[in-house]
């Protein structure tokens, strides 16, 4: 592991996060930033947004790769891409960065704190902000709302010496900075992770790669996401 250069701050000095995470490459430098830093995160791979099952496995299996080989726990959402699909019906040619991914994010990240909060963690963030194809803004708006969204209610017009705190709080850290990027391209090198090429869903496939099911196919002709 590389010497930390970067010293981050957990909102409320918490000493464990739950870290939704993408894939490997994106999450590499994050935990090992937050390992050097004290902070314990628990890796919580949730992505029904990813097609085919074949990619969420390949993706899968890289990023519990990383988390074992640093000793860290790694939990499995659930895959239920048809439950993704009707999420975002009507928004299937919106360009990325669009309607369907701000949906996406939603989706993501709500279960992500409902997870959170299961756990009685109290602060969540997410790898998804280290890609520099994805907004950050929607990334954050996304987890802002996912969080609040977890009080229950629409707290309008509470009184607000009653207004609830939401139980679980989202870290908008901007994960591009402190060198973070530069240390990811070395991980990736390092650990020889697999050089996905699209973001995830079928609507980020080119029509070559949606037309066949072999994930090498899949990456064939595309810009690396890496
Ligand atoms: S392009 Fe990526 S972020 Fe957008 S909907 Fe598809 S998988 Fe989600």
């Amino acid at each position: 592991m590389a010497k930390n250069r970067n010293i981050i701050h957990v909102p409320m000095e918490e000493k464990t996060v739950l870290l939704h995470t993408c894939c490997a490459p994106c999450s590499s430098a994050i935990i090992e930033a937050m390992v050097q830093n004290g902070i314990t995160p628990v890796i919580y791979y949730c992505n029904p947004n990813i097609y085919p099952y074949e990619e969420y496995q390949i993706r899968k299996n890289e990023c519990t790769r990383y988390a074992e080989s640093l000793g860290l726990e790694i939990v499995d959402g659930d895959y239920d891409h048809d439950v993704w699909l009707e999420a975002v019906r009507g928004l299937e040619s919106e360009p990325e960065r669009g309607g369907r991914c701000l949906r996406c994010f939603k989706i993501r990240l709500l279960r992500s704190a409902q997870y959170a909060l299961s756990r009685g963690i109290r602060v969540v963030t997410t790898t998804l902000a280290s890609s520099r194809w994805k907004s950050l803004d929607q990334i954050n708006e996304a987890g802002r709302w996912a969080c609040a969204a977890l009080v229950g209610e629409n707290q309008l017009g509470v009184e607000p010496s009653k207004v609830l705190v939401p139980p679980v709080i989202w870290w908008d850290q901007n994960w591009r900075k402190g060198g973070l990027q530069e240390r990811r391209l070395q991980i990736i090198k390092e650990y020889g992770f697999y050089n996905q090429r699209y973001c995830g869903c079928e609507f980020s496939m080119s029509h070559d790669a949606l037309t066949s099911t072999e994930p090498s196919l899949i990456s064939s002709g595309m810009d690396s996401r890496e």
